[in-house]
C-alpha cells in the first residue's frame, strides 16, 4: 500500500530540519537562509541539518534579526 499523501506532507513539515551556520556554527530552527548573527557572511554557508527530534531545538534562535548591524 502506498503511504497516504497527507502523511508524507506531515513528515516533510515536521521532521525537524534546521540550519547550521558554516561561519559561526549557530544552529537555527526553523531553517534560515541567512544566519542572524553573521548576516551576509553566512550566505552560501548554511547547512541543513536534522535536529534528531530529541529536544535539540535551540532556544536562542528567535531573537530579532540584526542584518543591518554592520
Ligand atoms: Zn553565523
Amino acid at each position: 500500500m502506498a503511504i497516504p499523501r497527507f502523511w508524507r506532507e506531515i513528515q516533510s513539515r515536521y521532521n525537524l530540519i534546521g540550519t547550521k551556520c558554516g561561519s559561526c556554527g549557530k544552529v537555527d530552527f526553523p531553517p534560515r537562509a541567512v544566519c542572524p548573527t553573521c548576516g551576509r557572511r553566512s550566505v552560501g554557508k548554511m547547512q541543513r541539518i536534522q535536529l534528531a527530534g530529541k529536544g535539540a531545538v535551540p532556544d536562542g534562535g528567535r531573537g530579532p534579526p540584526h542584518l543591518a548591524a554592520d
